[in-house]
């Protein structure tokens, strides 16, 4: 159900374009991202970064001024990436544009171009342009689209065993729960983008300016001869599908499926590995999956009492939904900064969701958030530390999840995906509703039920 009557934004439950191409390509080897636009656009993505990573992140900025925004920022892009190739020495510049640049009409793929023609010192580097005007949609498009650009530029004919996994918008730990689990199915994979190690690196006493891992040009480009691609991102659109690229242009076949958090995402994850690689999965992943029912049958009574609302980029949201449906908590809620109808329509082909009991709002803010959280009763938000606000005021607790997350440690290495990370997720779910319980059932029983 889409509540459109108001036009103002009052805390977006959202962030701009350009903020997810910044996490995508931080997941390419030796990678850096030149931001066309003014300088506070590069100072806003760092700080979520830094906060929510807990690592050094550098993004550089052609820093627009008034006299850029009237006459064009020609000189000062190619000033700025000059300068970012002297400092950074790095192999792939992606460069996206902002607000500012797209509303003077900047032309990034001409101006990458001309400077490439001009510059013996961009000869061997790749270029990534992505047109990313902070209000053309959300960081959850930003994000998909760099990755569909990466495979769009570099992806070349060819065959091989490799399987294809563009990743969703994860954590370093859950990228390398990824590989884990692709490690025990023994393929060989490319897998984007990869920001194990970039985002969350192991402590060194040098700093690296473009710290080490990341996939590499040469995984990209030999994308486009894998034998499959399983692409975590269920409710995509296909304009923004690196997938459906690879399939439309190299005929590559394509398995959508969601972020594996909750029973059956991660039997869908798991089934598509086994059909693209022909094996069974390891023995360890069945005995995770046992444990997993055993702990769903452990919780599920503490759980019925859940009304949840749960907030954040829709892939995430799908995801956690379907884990609260599969526990008997009711998703009273769910919110989205960005626009889709996918979220309503496949939670009731795929889950049977009754939609009398839940209200879905995209393209929304935490002002509307909040009026629904205590319109239907929730007592329990589920989300990014955004939301932590109707914690202070409402005291409805929160369970922290997704990016960002500012006001905790360890976002970084949270993880929630996988028959082992959904269980543990669970168990923090049905924690937090066990501690509001506690904490407040002798207030319920006396003070609010007691008439004598
Ligand atoms: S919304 Fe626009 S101006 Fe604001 S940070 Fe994003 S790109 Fe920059």
């Amino acid at each position: 159900m889409a509540r459109n009557f108001i036009n103002l934004d009052v805390n977006p439950c959202k962030m701009c374009m350009p903020m997810g191409a910044a996490i995508a390509f931080k997941g390419i080897e030796k990678s850096i991202l030149m931001m066309h636009g003014s300088q506070g656009c590069s100072t806003y993505m760092r700080r979520h970064m830094a906060t929510h990573y807990n690592e050094p992140v550098d993004i550089a900025s052609s820093s627009l001024t008034e006299q850029g925004t009237v006459y064009g920022g020609e000189n000062n892009l190619k000033k700025g990436l000059r300068n970012t190739i002297q400092l950074y020495q790095p192999k792939v510049i992606g460069v996206v544009t902002t607000c500012l640049a797209e509303t003077i009409g900047e032309d990034i793929d001409r101006l990458i171009n001309e400077f490439v023609a001009e510059e013996e010192i961009a000869k061997d580097i790749t270029f990534i342009p992505v047109a990313t005007p902070g209000y053309g949609g959300t960081e959850y498009e930003g994000y998909y689209l760099s990755l569909r650009k990466m495979v769009e530029r570099l992806a070349e004919e060819g065959s091989n065993d490799k399987v294809n996994i563009i990743a969703g918008n994860l954590t370093p730990a859950e990228i390398r729960r990824i590989k884990e689990i692709l490690e025990s199915f023994s393929i060989s994979y490319n897998l984007l983008p990869d920001i194990s190690k970039t985002l969350d690196a192991p402590y060194s006493k040098d700093y690296q300016k473009l710290p080490d891992g990341g996939t590499t040009i040469e995984e990209i480009k030999s994308m486009g001869g894998a034998k499959a691609t399983i692409e975590l991102g269920a409710l995509l659109d296909e304009k923004i599908s690196a997938g459906q690229f690879l399939e439309d242009e190299f005929r590559i076949p394509l398995y959508r499926v969601a972020l594996p958090i909750g029973l059956a995402n991660v039997d869908k994850f798991i089934n598509a590995l086994s059909k693209v690689t022909g094996a069974k999965p390891d023995p360890k992943l069945t005995e995770a999956r046992g444990r997993m029912l055993d702990a769903m049958v452990d919780s599920h009574k503490y759980n019925a009492q859940g009304r949840a609302a749960i907030f954040g980029q829709p892939e995430l949201v799908y995801s956690i939904a379907t884990l609260c449906l599969e526990n008997g908590l009711v998703p009273a809620l769910l919110a989205t900064g960005a626009k889709t109808s996918k979220l309503e329509e496949l939670l009731k082909k795929d889950f049977g969701l009754a939609v009398e009991d839940t209200v879905i709002i995209d393209d929304t803010d935490f002002d509307t958030i909040r009026d629904y959280v205590n319109k239907l009763d929730v007592n329990i938000l589920i989300g990014h530390s955004d939301g932590k606000f109707i914690t202070e005021r409402d005291g409805i607790p929160l369970v922290r999840v997704g990016f960002p997350i500012h006001d905790r440690v360890g976002g970084q290495r949270k993880v929630t995906i996988g028959y082992d990370g959904s269980v543990n997720f669970l168990d923090e779910i049905t924690n937090t509703l066990l501690d509001r319980k506690y904490s407040s059932y002798r207030e319920d029983m006396y003070d609010k039920h007691f008439t004598g």
